[in-house]
C-alpha cells in the first residue's frame, strides 16, 4: 500500500523509538492507512460521531462579545458541546475503532489531567473495549473529579510512582506495557505527538472540526475571516481546527500557548513562542523545555492541558516557517476570558480554551466590524471548576468545600 504521510514535517517528528516498538508502530500504520480508505471505516466513524459525540458541533457568532470589544466579528467552534466536554473524544473515538478493526481487546492510554483519559474511558465503555489508563500518582491526587469518571466508565486507572509522578512518566509507563502487549493492546494516544504514525493519526482524526468548520464558514460567516485562534498544549486542538487551512497562506493561523505567571523555567508552558529546544522525548524530534543537561523542565499552567514541555512536532514545523503565528496568555489573561465569555455570551470555556478566547479578543479590538475571527473552544470549562472557584469566588467556595468536606 502506499504510504501517504509523513514520518517527518521539515526536520521534526519521526520515530526515534526502542526497537521492540517499531512492530507495533509500523503494524499501526499499515492499519490506518487501509482504514482511511475504506469507506466502510468513514461510515462507522461518521455515524459514531453523530450520535455518540453529538457532532457537527456548532458555530456560533458571539454577537454580545462583539458588541462589547467594538471590533472584529468573533465566532466561535463549540467543541466544548461534544461528549465529555472537550475536542479529545474526536481522536480517542477515531482510534479505538481502529483498534477495533485491527482485532485488538484492549486499550492504554495516558492521562495528566485526567481529560484524555476521560475520553478514552467513554469511548472504550461505548465500544466494549478493556481499558487501562496510567496517570502519574500526583496527578491523580490533583484531578480526583476525573479519576472517578474514569472508573464510573469501568477503567482502570493504574497511578505511575516514577519520576516527576506527573503525565511524562505515565506516557512512559504506557509506552513500557505497550512494548510488551501489543499483540492484543492499541496505545491510544493523546495527542498530535509522540513517535510516528501518531501525529498523523490524530490530526487526522480531530480535523474533522476543520472541516466542520470549512462548510460553517460558507453558511454562516459573511466577513472576510482574517485570523483562525486556537490554544496549543500538545497540539491536538489546534492541528485539526488549521488542518484544512494549513496548504492556503490565509487566514492566519494562531497558536496560543500558556504564559502561565512569569518568563522563568518552571514558570509557564511557551515553547515556541518561548524558550524551546530541539530535542528527542518520548519518541519524536520537536521543541521541548528542557534544562541545561537535556532533561525536561518543569512546566506551569492555570490549565491542566496546556502544562507539557513539549509540542507536536508538525506544529512546531510551521510555527519554524512562519504559517502559523505562535503568543501566550498568562494565567490571569485566560481567567478575564473565561469571566467575559461567561457574562456575554453564556459560555464557560475550558481554562486551556481561555488562553485562545483572551488573544481572540486582543485581536477582535484591534480589528475593523468587516472582519471575523473565530475561536476554537477546545472544551467547556465544568471540569475546572475546582480552580476556576477557588480563584473567582474564594472564600465562600472554600466554606463550601469545608461542609462537603466534613458531611
Ligand atoms: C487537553 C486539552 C487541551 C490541550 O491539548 P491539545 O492536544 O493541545 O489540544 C486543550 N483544551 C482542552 C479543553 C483540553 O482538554
Amino acid at each position: 500500500m502506499q504510504k501517504v504521510y509523513n514520518d517527518f514535517f521539515g526536520t521534526f517528528g519521526g520515530r526515534y523509538v526502542a526497537e521492540v516498538l517499531r512492530r507495533p508502530l509500523d503494524e499501526l500504520e499499515q492499519a490506518f492507512l487501509e482504514a482511511m480508505a475504506d469507506p466502510a471505516f468513514h461510515v462507522e466513524l461518521a455515524e459514531a460521531r453523530r450520535h455518540f459525540v453529538g457532532r457537527p458541533t456548532p458555530l456560533l457568532y458571539a454577537e454580545n462579545a462583539t458588541r462589547a470589544l467594538g471590533g472584529s466579528r468573533i465566532y466561535i467552534k463549540l467543541e466544548g458541546l461534544a461528549n465529555t466536554g472537550a475536542h479529545k473524544i474526536n481522536n480517542a473515538l477515531g482510534q479505538a475503532l481502529l483498534a477495533k478493526r485491527m482485532g485488538k481487546r484492549r486499550i492504554i492510554a495516558e492521562t495528566g489531567a485526567g481529560q484524555h483519559g476521560v475520553a478514552t474511558a467513554s469511548v472504550c465503555a461505548r465500544l466494549g473495549l478493556e481499558c487501562t489508563v496510567y496517570m502519574g500518582e500526583v496527578d491523580m491526587a490533583r484531578q480526583r473529579p476525573n479519576v472517578y469518571l474514569m472508573e464510573l466508565f469501568g477503567a482502570k486507572v493504574v497511578p505511575v510512582c516514577s519520576g516527576s509522578r506527573t503525565l511524562k512518566d505515565a506516557v512512559n509507563e504506557a509506552l513500557r506495557d505497550w512494548a510488551a502487549s501489543w499483540e492484543d493492546t492499541h496505545y491510544l494516544l493523546g495527542s498530535a505527538l509522540g513517535p510516528s504514525p501518531f501525529p498523523d493519526m490524530v490530526r487526522e482524526f480531530q480535523s474533522v472540526v476543520g472541516r466542520e468548520l470549512v462548510e460553517q464558514m460558507r453558511e454562516q460567516v459573511g466577513e472576510e475571516v482574517v485570523a483562525l485562534v486556537a490554544c496549543v498544549g500538545g497540539g491536538s486542538n489546534a492541528i485539526g481546527f488549521f488542518a484544512p487551512f494549513i496548504e492556503a497562506d490565509r487566514p492566519k493561523l494562531v497558536g496560543v500557548e500558556a504564559g502561565g505567571r512569569g518568563n522563568g523555567p518552571g514558570e509557564h508552558a511557551a515553547r515556541m513562542s518561548g524558550a524551546g529546544v530541539e530535542g528527542v522525548v518520548h519518541g519524536y524530534k520537536s521543541l521541548f523545555l528542557l534544562d541545561e543537561d537535556g532533561q525536561v523542565l518543569p512546566t506551569h499552567s492555570i490549565s491542566a492541558g496546556l502544562d507539557y514541555p513539549g509540542i507536536g512536532p508538525q506544529l512546531a514545523h510551521l510555527g519554524r516557517t512562519g504559517r502559523i503565528s505562535f503568543t501566550t496568555a498568562s494565567d490571569e489573561e485566560a481567567l478575564e476570558a473565561l469571566k467575559f465569555f461567561a457574562r456575554h455570551e453564556g459560555l464557560v470555556f475550558a481554562l486551556e480554551s481561555a488562553h485562545a478566547g483572551a488573544v481572540a479578543m486582543k485581536m477582535a479590538r484591534e480589528g475593523s466590524p468587516e472582519k471575523a475571527i473565530i475561536v476554537n473552544m477546545s472544551g467547556r470549562g465544568d471540569k475546572d471548576i475546582f480552580i476556576t472557584a477557588k480563584a473567582l469566588d474564594g472564600e465562600k467556595w472554600r466554606e463550601f468545600l469545608l461542609r462537603e468536606a466534613s458531611s
